[in-house]
C-alpha cells in the first residue's frame, strides 16, 4: 500500500534544522508561558507538550489533561508559534482540536497497539490536522508504517515520522535504542515522508541530545523534536533527559549542517568505487552458490545430508576470526555467512528434491 501524502512545511533556517521543542509535559500555566517565551525568543518554530503522560506505572504524573489546554492556546496566542500535543484516544483529539492544537502526534506506546490506532484514525475522518506518528517502543518497522496507513486512509495527507527509538531490556547508553536501519529503511519505503528525530527520548540523558542531533542530522532527517524545559531539574516527568531552552540553542548553534549537493560532488568517485566492489561482490557470490549447487549435486549422487553441521561451523569460526583481523564487527560477519549459507543451503534442497 502507498501513503497518500500532502507536501508538509516544516519552518526552518538555513543555518538551523526545523525543531520543536518544549516540555515533556505541560505542567503548570507558568511553566508552559515561561519555557514557550524563553523558546519564542531563541527563534523555535514550534512547541511541544504533553497534555495526556502516558506513565510505565500508575501514581507519577498522569498530565493535566483538558486543563493545560488553554495554556497551550495561549502559547500559539502569544508566541506565534504552532503548538504540539500528543494524543491516544478519540476523546483526546476532539479535545485537542476544540482548542486549537496544531499539530497531533501518536506516542510510542499507542503506535504500538493497531486498535488504538484504528480509533484515533476513525475520529480524525475529514479533519485536516497535520499528525505526527513516533515509533511503536518495539522494533517493527511494519507496525509503524501500518500505524501511519491507518491514519493515512482516514484521509489525515499531511504526516510524518518520529523516531524515538526502541525500547530493550538490557539498557546500555541509551534509554531507547536507535536501531537507525528502521528509520533509514522507512525512508526508503516511503521516501516522501518527513521524518524526524527525537534525541531526548532516545537519549534520555541531556548529553546524549547534542550528538544525536547531529548524528540524525547526518543521516539526512527533516527535523528534531527535543523536550526543553525552563527548569529541568525539577521537571514532573522525564527530568533527566531536559534541557532549558538556552542550552538548546547553544546545542543548534554547535550543529554542522551538511550540505548534500556539495558532499555528493566530491564523493562521485568512491561511490564509483563502490559500485565496481559491489559488481565484484555479486560476481562471486554468484560463483560461489553455482561451486554449491554442484555440491549438492554430489551431495545428491552420494545419499548425504545437505546440512554439514562440522562445516558450517567451520565456516563461521573461520571467516569470523578473519572479519576481525579487517575490523568487522563478529555480529557482522556472523550475520553475512549466515545469510550466504541459508541462501546456499535453499539452492542445494531444489537441487535434491529435483
Ligand atoms: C513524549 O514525547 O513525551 C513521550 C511520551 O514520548 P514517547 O511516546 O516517545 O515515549
Ligand atoms: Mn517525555
Amino acid at each position: 500500500m502507498e501513503l497518500e501524502l500532502e507536501k508538509l512545511t516544516l519552518p526552518s533556517d538555513n543555518e538551523r534544522p526545523f525543531v520543536i521543542a518544549g516540555p515533556c509535559s505541560a505542567e503548570t500555566e507558568e511553566q508552559v508561558m515561561t519555557t514557550a517565551r524563553q523558546l519564542a525568543e531563541k527563534g523555535c518554530h514550534m512547541f511541544r507538550a504533553g497534555v495526556w503522560k502516558p506513565r510505565t506505572k500508575p501514581g507519577g504524573f498522569e498530565g493535566n489533561g483538558e486543563v493545560a489546554l488553554p495554556w497551550m492556546k495561549q502559547v500559539k496566542e502569544e508566541t506565534g508559534m504552532l503548538v504540539a500535543t500528543e494524543v491516544a484516544t478519540p476523546e483526546h483529539v476532539e479535545l485537542a482540536l476544540k482548542y486549537g492544537i496544531d499539530i497531533l502526534w501518536v506516542g510510542a506506546r499507542t503506535s504500538a497497539n493497531p486498535f488504538a490506532m484504528q480509533a484515533l484514525a476513525d475520529s480524525l475522518k475529514g479533519i485536516d490536522v497535520p499528525v505526527f506518528v513516533k515509533n511503536p517502543v518495539n522494533p517493527d518497522l511494519e507496525l509503524w508504517i501500518g500505524a501511519l496507513e491507518r491514519i493515512n486512509q482516514a484521509g489525515v495527507k499531511k504526516l510524518a515520522a518520529i523516531h524515538r527509538g526502541f525500547s530493550s531490556y538490557d539498557k546500555k547508553i541509551y534509554r531507547n535504542t536507535p536501531m537507525w536501519q528502521i528509520p533509514i529503511e522507512l525512508h526508503r519505503r516511503i521516501p516522501e515522508l518527513p521524518i524526524i528525530c527525537d534525541p531526548s527520548h532516545i537519549g534520555g540523558r541531556r548529553e546524549l541530545i547534542a550528538p544525536l542531533c547531529q548524528q540524525a542530522l547526518d543521516l539526512g532527517f527533516d527535523g528534531l523534536i527535543v523536550e526543553s524545559h525552563c527548569n529541568p531539574d525539577c521537571a514532573w516527568s522525564d527530568a533527566k533527559q531536559q534541557v532549558t531552552p538556552d542550552v538548546l540553542d547553544y546545542i543548534l548553534t554547535l550543529l554542522v549542517i551538511r550540505s548534500e549537493t556539495n558532499s555528493t560532488e566530491g564523493i562521485t568517485l568512491l561511490r564509483r568505487q563502490i559500485d565496481d566492489l559491489d559488481n565484484q561482490l555479486m560476481d562471486l557470490l554468484s560463483k560461489r552458490m553455482r561451486v554449491c549447487r554442484e555440491i549438492g549435486q554430489y551431495k545428491k549422487e552420494h545419499n548425504m545430508t545437505i546440512l554439514q553441521a562440522a562445516r558450517y561451523n567451520e565456516i563461521l569460526e573461520k571467516r569470523g576470526a578473519q572479519g576481525s583481523l579487517c575490523g568487522m564487527s563478529p555480529e557482522f560477519t556472523a550475520k553475512v555467512f549466515e545469510l550466504i549459507h541459508e541462501e546456499s543451503v535453499r539452492q542445494q534442497m531444489e537441487i535434491i528434491n529435483k
